[in-house]
Formats: structure tokens, sequence, C-alpha cells
């Protein structure tokens, strides 16, 4: 696909297989069988890749079931590791492609996945990738596509925003991540968690915590816990936007100072000169100038956004 991609093909996987590898049949995501791999592979971990396996059956399995898949759907995952999601997913889904940035992983996979000629293993950064080509090309026929991932942490925000805002034909995205991320991004107005991450998630999809995780379930184990989040794409958005780049700077800006209120982080936005307009402007908008940006709802600031664009706020 970039040029660095390794196609992991069902000839190769059999070549793999026939060269004397490992049993497929297995799970993967055991402690015994994952330290096996490693083992048997030379492989250590590195921490700068958010390389934390799963080692938990029944946590992949609530995975697969939140992801809603069958024979009929693909299933694009995210850092396949040594591969105990992406076994799973070849059971539920008709077809698999997984992303994996460390070309260590990639002869571990062919290997592992010996056995899943629905596979595709792709060798990139999933930042970099063009993934709108990728799921055009890997998933054609199929009648839904999802992400399932248990996500690096370093990046799971650019990732999820880059799945969001490239508005790809998603259904689902089931994702393991931190499990303070994963509370903010379901959070409702009026908490310290709901932030401008809360809005932009909600904007694109219907949140659902699945699960919180103990971070006893990894190879290695992470410090924090998990959890795994299910994000229903929506097919439009819940509320009328004009200019999106315009209301998600909105957002961002009542967002500046958390102790500020809206008024105030407002007229660092629009500058000083505007300042007086404003109170009037918000209570237009039947928004009290002395709230703060963690009380609005998506609606309201749906509402604020298009008040401050036709007011021709902030001056270009
Ligand atoms: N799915 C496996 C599991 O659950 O056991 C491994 C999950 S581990 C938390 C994250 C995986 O993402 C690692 O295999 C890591 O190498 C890979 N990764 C990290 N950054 C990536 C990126 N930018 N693009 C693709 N894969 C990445």
């Amino acid at each position: 696909m970039d040029g660095s991609g390794v196609e992991d093909t069902a000839a190769d996987n059999k070549r793999s297989s026939q060269a004397g590898a490992m049993s497929a049949q297995a799970d993967v995501g055991t402690p015994k069988r994952t330290k096996d791999i490693i083992s048997k592979y030379g492989f250590s971990f590195k921490k700068s890749l958010g390389q934390n396996f799963l080692i938990d059956q029944n946590i992949l399995r609530k995975i697969v079931s939140a992801a809603e898949l069958d024979e009929s759907k693909g299933a694009l995952e995210i850092g396949p590791g040594i591969g105990a999601l992406t076994q799973q997913l070849a059971q539920a889904a008709g077809r698999v492609t997984a992303v994996e940035i460390d070309n260590r992983l990639i002869p571990i996979l062919r290997d592992v996945l010996a056995d899943a000629p629905n596979v595709h293993v792709e060798h990139g950064d999933v930042l970099k990738l063009d993934l709108e080509a990728l799921i055009a090309e890997q998933f054609a026929g199929l009648s839904g596509v999802s992400v399932v991932a248990n996500l690096p942490y370093y990046v799971t925000t650019p990732i999820l925003m880059k799945l969001l805002e490239e508005k790809l034909p998603l259904q689902h995205i089931v994702v393991m991540i931190q499990k303070e991320v994963a509370e903010r991004m379901a959070a409702k107005p009026g908490g310290k968690e709901y932030g401008s991450l809360s809005i932009a998630v909600q904007y694109y999809c219907v949140p659902e915590l699945v699960c919180i995780v103990p971070h006893t379930v990894f190879i290695p184990q992470p410090n924090v816990d998990s959890a795994v989040i299910k994000l229903t794409v929506r097919d439009k958005p819940p509320v009328d936007v004009a200019d999106e780049a315009h209301f998600f700077r909105t957002v961002q800006a009542c967002f500046a100072q958390r102790r500020k209120t809206i008024a105030n982080n407002l007229t660092a936005f629009v500058g000083k000169a505007h300042r007086e307009s404003l109170g009037p402007l918000l209570v237009s908008c039947g928004i009290d100038p002395s709230r703060r940006g963690e009380t609005l709802s998506l609606a309201e600031y749906a509402l604020l956004s298009r008040a401050l664009l036709d007011a021709g706020l902030p001056e270009a």
C-alpha cells in the first residue's frame, strides 16, 4: 500500500505453515502461549510502541463480540502484536486486515496466523497509511467494516481522531484504551471528564463503555487500567453545524482554561475588541456567559459556533 507494505497472502501463510510453523490452532492470547511465542522468536517488547499484549481469552471474546461481526463483515485491526486478537477476529469476520508498525512482528504474525487465510497483514504506521484506500481495497464486497483493536496507548487519540475526521466508512470502532481516556470519550456535560475529546467523539459516534480491564491481563503489564469502548459511527452528526472547523475551534477555545467562564475563554478567541458583544451573543443562544465550557452540550456548542460565525467572529 505505502510501498513498505508486506503482503501476507494465503500463499505466504501456506508456505510458512509448511515450513514447520508453530501450530496456529492454540489460542495466542494466553499467558503460556504468549510467553512461548516471545521466547521462540526472541522478541523483546518496545515500550515506545505501546506493546502490551493481551493474555486473557475472556476479554478478547468481549472485544470481538462487541464488534457485531459476521462472515459478511470486515475487521480492520490496528497493532496486531503477535496476533491474539487477530486470531479471534479471523474466526468472527469475513476478512481481517491488520496494520502493524513493528517489522519484527511481521514474520511472527505470518507464522501464528498460518491457518487463517482471511487475514491480511499490512506493515506500516496507521497514522501514515491511506486508510480509505486500504479499506476499499481489502473489504470490497463486504457489507460493513469495523475497527477492532487493542490500541497502543501513546497514540490512542491521534489514531481515533484520524479514523473519525477522515470520515471512513466504518460501522463500529471497538478499542481497548486507557480507562481515563475511555471515560473522557463517553462523558456527559457537567463532569470533570467532559471536554473537547468527549465532544469530538460524540459528534461522530455514539460511545458505550463495554468493560473495565485490569492491568493484569497484559504482558508486560501497563501502569494503568484499561477499558474497552465501543463507538458506533453515526450516519450524520446529531447537531447541525455550519462549519465543522469553526465548531471545533470554538469548542477548543471554551476549554482553553477550564476554570474560566466561557465569556472569558471566548474573549481570548475573538479578541478583546469584541468582548462587549460576547455577552449578548451568548444570551441570544440561551447560554449564561458565566457558565464554564464543561457544562455546554453539543447542541449549545453548535448554536454558539453558528452565532459567532454569523457575527463574523473570530475575524480572519
Ligand atoms: N493486538 C495485540 C494484543 O492485543 O495483544 C497488541 C496490542 S499492543 C497494545 C499495540 C500494538 O500496536 C503493538 O503491536 C505495536 O507494535 C503496534 N503499533 C504501535 N504503534 C503503531 C502504529 N503507529 N501503527 C500500527 N501499529 C502500531
